[in-house]
């Protein structure tokens, strides 16, 4: 990929031959083998894999957090390995939303202000509407007030989503976002970044170890040992665990070979 306009119509992350490397020691090991990936508008996409296999990575890599060794990463048409800083910076405050399976929540902040942080971080008018209107959207009208510390795992999460939503982002990165929660929570949870990735012009990358998650994903990616190894388009919680099975018991053959 030399510029947007090769990329695929409503491609919104094209990532090509993607390595990442880390030193270790006197030597590096590779945790990213050559990962191309494309996720278009409307989708949204998972990532499956034993642990280890560097999805954690992938999705960092991806969302310009970390940066790869080689290749490169496109987002909205804009390659990151060729954006400043700055650049880069301003794509993530006004395009990207990040969720993880922490909720990064501050303690000490009633929830309102908590979804009002990263406008009160910029310096910007709070626009209390929208983050009424982001809160409700979770199913949290009216708790503005409460302390996360007084909510379930599952509300501070959807909190969590509330401050992305508030964001109006275009692309929204999760890393194990319902791992901490129990299934009914979890799929609250799920169903918000399933609205937001179903939207016009917008997706979402969600790397997850749960199959009903992933089986409810437009489409679910599979790594291994820092490749992706495979692929299901319209999953069910059958074949998506049926697959990480296959893959778990070959990543332990593996690493009893190595060992
Ligand atoms: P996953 O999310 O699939 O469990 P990760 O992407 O977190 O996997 O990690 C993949 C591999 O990369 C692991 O073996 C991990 O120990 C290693 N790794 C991750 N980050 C670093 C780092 N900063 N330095 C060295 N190794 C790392
Ligand atoms: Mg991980």
């Amino acid at each position: 990929m030399t510029n947007s306009s090769t990329q695929p119509v409503g491609a919104l992350i094209v990532a090509e031959h993607v390595f990442k490397s880390y030193p270790v020691g006197s030597s590096t090991v590779d945790i990213l083998k050559d990962v191309s990936l494309t996720v278009s508008e409307g989708e949204v996409c998972a990532i499956m894999g034993p642990s280890g296999s560097g999805k954690s990575t992938m999705l960092y890599c991806l969302a310009g957090l970390e940066k790869p060794t080689s290749g490169e990463v496109a987002l909205l048409g804009r390659s990151l390995t060729r954006s400043t800083r700055k650049q880069l910076a301003e794509l993530r405050r006004s395009e990207l939303g990040f969720v993880f399976q922490s909720y990064n929540l501050m303690p000490t902040l009633p929830v309102f202000e908590n979804v009002a942080l990263p406008f009160r971080l910029r310096g910007e008018r709070v626009d209390r509407a929208r983050i009424e209107e982001a809160l409700s959207s979770v199913g949290l009208a009216g708790r503005g007030s409460s302390q996360p510390s007084s909510m379930s795992g599952g509300e501070q999460q959807r909190v969590a989503i509330a401050r992305v939503l508030a964001q109006r982002p275009r692309i929204v990165f999760a890393d194990e976002p319902t791992g901490a929660l129990d299934s009914r929570a979890g799929r609250l949870v799920l169903s918000e970044l399933r609205r937001i990735g179903g939207a016009p012009g917008q997706c979402v990358l969600i790397v997850t170890h749960d199959p009903a998650v992933a089986a409810s994903c437009d489409r679910v990616v599979f790594m291994r040992d820092g490749r992706l190894v495979d692929q299901i388009s319209s999953p069910t919680t059958e074949s998506v665990a049926s697959l990480l099975a296959a893959l778990e018991a070959r990543s332990e053959a593996v690493s009893e070979e190595a060992a």
